[in-house]
C-alpha cells in the first residue's frame, strides 16, 4: 500500500530480445511485446488485460517460470534479485508491513503467465501477504504500488476498537481524494486480501503498550492530543504515508475517545 518507483525500465526490453533466442518463446515474442505495452499503457489493468490475453501454451508458459526461476543474465533477467530484496524501501509496499523478501506478480502468474518476468508486474513483498493473495488477487483488482498515484497520500488506518483496557485493533481502508468506483473496489479488496490481521494487531498491541507509557508524561489531554498529531505528521514526513507505523498514530489521532481514555487512565498502574 506503498507508492515506489518502477525499477530498471530499460531490462524488459532486453530480455524480450533474448527470448527470440529461446525455441520455446521464439514465436510469442512480437505477442509478448504488445501484450506488455498494453501492461504500461493500462497501467496494469486486470480487466483490459484479461480481456486481451495472450493464451501462452504450456511450454511457453513453463519456459517463462524457468527464466524467472534462474534470474540469469543469459535471459536479461539478473535484476530480478535486485528488485527482490528492495534495499532502498524500509515497508512491504503491498501491505504495509515491515518485511520483505519475495516478489509479487501483481497480475497473478497462474492467470497471466506473459507477464512472469516484466518489470512492472513484479513488486517487492513480504512472504506473508503474498502468500495471502495467492493467485485470487486478478479477479477483484488490487491496487498497483507503481501506478496508482495516490498510494503516495494516506490511504490506511489502524481502528482502535473498545474496550481501552483491551482493545482490539483492524486495518481500515480510508481515503481524502475522489476516486473512481473502480478503484475504490480495488482498493478495498486490497485491504482485505493483502493484510494479515493477526500480524497487523500484534504490531498495533505493541504501538498501544508503548502510547500508553508515553501518556503519563503529559499534564493536559490537549498536550497528549497535540503530542499525538504532531507525531503523526512528523512520521508521515519522514517515513511516508501508509506502512503499518503511519497507519497507527493516524487512526489514534483520528480517535478522540481512545486519547480521552488514554490521558484518563494514564497513571492506573492496576492497568498496565
Ligand atoms: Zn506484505
Amino acid at each position: 500500500m506503498i507508492k515506489i518507483q518502477l525499477p530498471l525500465p530499460v531490462s524488459d526490453a532486453v530480455a524480450l530480445s533474448k527470448m527470440r533466442k529461446r525455441t520455446e518463446l521464439s514465436n510469442w515474442v512480437d505477442q509478448l511485446n504488445s501484450a506488455y505495452l498494453l501492461y504500461l499503457t493500462s497501467f496494469g489493468s486486470a480487466t483490459k488485460l484479461a480481456a486481451n490475453k495472450v493464451g501462452l501454451d504450456a511450454t511457453a508458459s513453463g519456459r517463462m517460470e524457468t527464466c524467472y526461476r534462474d534470474e540469469t543474465i543469459l535471459d536479461g533477467l539478473d535484476w530480478i534479485s535486485t528488485v527482490r530484496a528492495a534495499k532502498h524501501i524500509s515497508a512491504c509496499p503491498m501491505c504495509g508491513g515491515f518485511s520483505k523478501g519475495t516478489l509479487e506478480h501483481v497480475l497473478p502468474k497462474a492467470d497471466f503467465p506473459e507477464f512472469y518476468v516484466f518489470s512492472a508486474n513484479l513488486v517487492p513483498s513480504c512472504q506473508v501477504c503474498n502468500g495471502k493473495r495467492s493467485n485470487t488477487a486478478s479477479a477483484a483488482g488490487i491496487l498497483h504500488p507503481y501506478f496508482d498515484a495516490f498510494l503516495a497520500g494516506s490511504i490506511l488506518e489502524t481502528q482502535i476498537i473498545p474496550p481501552f483496557e483491551a482493545p482490539s485493533f483492524a486495518p481500515k481502508a480510508i481515503c481524502f481524494f475522489a476516486l473512481s468506483d473502480e478503484t475504490i473496489s480495488r482498493l478495498v479488496n486490497h485491504t482485505t486480501r493483502s493484510i494479515n490481521v493477526d500480524e497487523f494487531s500484534s504490531y498495533a498491541e505493541g504501538r498501544w503498550r508503548y502510547i500508553r507509557e508515553r501518556a503519563k508524561r503529559f499534564k493536559s489531554k490537549k498536550a497528549l492530543t497535540t503530542d499525538i498529531s504532531d507525531t503523526s505528521v512528523d512520521y508521515e514526513k519522514a517515513n511516508g504515508c501508509n506502512n503499518w507505523e503511519g497507519a497507527f498514530w493516524r487512526g489514534l489521532k483520528a480517535s478522540p475517545s481512545a486519547i480521552q481514555w488514554l490521558f484518563a487512565n494514564r497513571n492506573n498502574a492496576s492497568l498496565f
